[in-house]
């Protein structure tokens, strides 16, 4: 169990509004303005002084938002600046990281100065990570790395990659592996575009050949990869799920409005009367969503979510679906045009700014959210072991050295 320190809620209002005082969001750039963040221990309010944090319990981090969002025009989204290093680096490197690690790597990380990307799939492992075959073999002070990694998100601006690597074939699959956190600019590794259905390239494969990683870059120990890579996905489907903070906030806002705007234009009452229903019925999944994650947030046992997180990474990725596919059916025959086209390019949040363009490109977008961060199916499989107590799948692998495991191509 946690003891978190304590403040209530005006002190920490309070301490943001000095925040303010020192860097106003509205006046100096963003890396300024996130520094000071850091420094005020504003940054994740759960982490230690001089970690970004307060050492406060993480449900009162939306405090702050809701401060900022009173008083500042400018407000910054952390899953836009640094989805990976935010929502999942920081914390892992917080766990397992030495204190070296933690005093280098968590400012820039926060400020979006440094942008992290996560290396754990690859063509052969995606829903079974642990089964993954990147290599990693010591080489005096370093591990040289070989192997190839798919859907790496935003690997090409990165700085930093977290990485889980094969270190000995001869232990069964979760026992051999190690975690190391990769310079994305050292020789040997060959970042290339994949094309996605939105006409984008968020994501990439990369290669490494012969890639060297110091061995003071590796957070946990040598064979503990397993259970460092388990902190970064329970982060991750956190971040991932969860819903908007606000009732009736996020996708669901977006939708309700792009229907204002267009249900004038010579709809029959009784079509009017079905989207209605469809509507509300999708407004109160999205609320039953925000709360089912505030309840699964606040069971976490301690700074680092469990299974919990799972709960909200599911809910919200099938309800996203739902959500812009209406999106679709309220715009009518004009959401058949893809105005940005398929030509591939890197994303550009600015395109989405407009409700219309977003509705068609999150519809396109959202078949992913049920596949990045771990499957709906596997998420359901999460939910049932670890949960709910169910009986485990069947594991033929179980306890066999890795390199005995049988495995296509
Ligand atoms: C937009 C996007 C961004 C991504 N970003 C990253 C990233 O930055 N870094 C990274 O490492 N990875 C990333 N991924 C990869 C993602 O984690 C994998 O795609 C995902 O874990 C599934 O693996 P897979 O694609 O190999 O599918 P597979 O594991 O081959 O699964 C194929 C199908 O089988 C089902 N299935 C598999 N096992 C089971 C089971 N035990 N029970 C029931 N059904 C099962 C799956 O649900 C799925 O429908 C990203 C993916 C997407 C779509």
């Amino acid at each position: 169990m946690s003891t978190y320190a304590t403040m209530n809620e005006d002190e920490l209002r309070q301490r943001v509004r000095k925040l303010i005082e020192a860097a106003d969001p509205d006046k100096v750039d963003m890396f300024t303005f996130r520094g000071a963040q850091f420094d005020h221990g504003l940054a994740w309010v759960n982490f230690p002084v001089g970690y970004g944090g307060l050492g406060l319990n993480p449900k009162m981090q939306v405090t702050v938002a809701d401060e900022l969002r009173k008083n500042c025009k400018t407000v910054y989204d952390d899953l836009i600046i640094n989805p990976i290093g935010i929502g999942m680096g920081a914390a892992t490197v917080l766990t397992y990281g030495s204190d070296e690690m933690k005093k280098r790597l968590l400012r820039p990380c926060f400020t979006g100065e440094e942008v992290w990307c996560q290396l754990f799939s690859e063509p052969g492992a995606g829903s079974d990570v642990a089964g993954l075959a990147t290599r990693a073999v010591r080489d005096g002070d370093d591990w040289l790395l070989n192997g190839q990694k798919v859907w790496t998100t935003l690997a090409h601006i990165s700085k930093w990659g977290l990485l889980v690597a094969r270190s000995n074939p001869d232990l069964p699959k979760h026992e051999g592996m190690s975690y190391f956190l990769l310079d994305m600019q050292a020789p040997g590794v060959d970042v290339r575009p994949l094309y996605q259905i939105t006409g984008e390239a968020e994501f990439n494969e990369v290669f490494l050949q012969d890639v060297r990683i110091p061995h003071s870059r590796m957070l946990g120990k040598e064979g503990q990869g397993w259970q460092v890579a388990l902190t970064t996905l329970m982060n991750e489907r956190t971040a991932l799920g969860g819903g908007s903070q606000q009732r009736g906030g996020g996708p669901i806002n977006v939708l309700l409005q792009l229907w204002k705007n267009n249900r004038a234009k010579g709809e029959s009452a009784a079509a009017e009367s079905v989207m209605r229903d469809r509507l509300t019925k999708l407004y109160i999944d999205a609320e039953l969503l925000r709360l089912t994650s505030q309840r699964a947030r606040s069971a976490q046992r301690s700074g680092n979510p469990g299974p919990e997180g799972s709960v909200g990474k599911l809910a919200q990725a099938e309800l996203y679906k739902k959500i812009w596919e209406c999106g679709l059916d309220v715009m009518g025959p004009n959401s058949l045009v893809y105005e940005p086209g398929y030509e591939l390019r890197r994303p550009a949040s600015e395109d989405r700014r407009d409700r219309t363009l977003m509705a068609k490109y999150q519809f396109l977008r959202s078949r992913a959210n049920s596949i990045e961060g771990g499957t709906s199916e596997v998420m359901r499989n999460i939910l049932g072991e670890r949960v709910l107590g169910l009986p485990g799948e069947p594991r033929t692998d179980k306890g066999i050295p890795w390199k005995d495991v049988p495995r296509g191509g």
